[in-house]
């Protein structure tokens, strides 16, 4: 079966962790957009460059930017089998991108997980990452401003999704393991 699935979740639910878990129980590729502009950051390509005053502010790259950046992604041969996106759509614009995107390959969702976390706990997850990893991006003040940004913009996605009916929602706090072992749980009950 293909699956075409969405990670929902605020910054330091651990959708990385988990897509990159998923990736490898279900044979498709994670597609991090935050990932991908971090390694353009890092390997200073224009679109690196017009992404990172953004990321460093804690706001989000412009959809323009980021949506040609997923139709590309989407369009390589792998994204066929299908694929688990990890940060996209974050707005509700990225949503109806998403949709012609998919609709424009013959291919539509078949769920969208949302990994649930409280904000206390994801801030201090994002410090201690701030500690172990450095990213340009942890740091409290721009923390606090991403889960705003994520309230503000982001969190409607789930009820979106869930009018859809193709959101599944799953408790991010446990071991890595019990949460991977939730959310394929939840896909499997779908
Ligand atoms: P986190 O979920 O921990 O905030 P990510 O690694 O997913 O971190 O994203 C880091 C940054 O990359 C975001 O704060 C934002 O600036 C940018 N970004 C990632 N995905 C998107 C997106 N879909 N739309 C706009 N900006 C994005």
């Amino acid at each position: 079966m293909t699956s075409r699935l969405v990670l929902l979740g605020p910054p330091g639910a651990g959708k990385g962790t988990q897509a990159a878990r998923l990736s490898t129980q279900l044979g498709i590729p994670a597609i991090s957009t935050g990932d991908i502009f971090r390694s353009n950051v890092a390997e200073r390509t224009e679109l690196g460059q017009r992404a990172q005053r953004y990321m460093d502010a804690g706001e989000y790259v412009p959809d323009e930017i980021t949506n040609d950046m997923v139709r590309a992604r989407l369009a390589q041969p792998d994204s066929a089998q299908g694929f688990l996106l990890d940060g996209y759509p974050r707005t509700l614009d990225q949503v109806a991108e998403l949709d012609a995107m998919l609709a424009g390959l013959d291919a539509r969702l078949d769920a969208v997980v949302e990994l649930t976390a409280d904000d206390e706990v994801v801030v201090q997850r994002l410090l201690g990452r701030a500690a172990e990893q450095g990213r340009a991006d942890d740091t409290d003040v721009v923390i606090r401003r991403r889960l705003e940004v994520y309230h503000e913009q982001t969190a409607p996605l789930a009820e979106h999704y869930a009018t859809r009916g193709l959101l599944r929602r799953v408790d991010g706090i446990g071991s890595v393991e019990e949460v991977t072992a939730r959310v394929l749980a939840a896909l499997n009950a779908s």
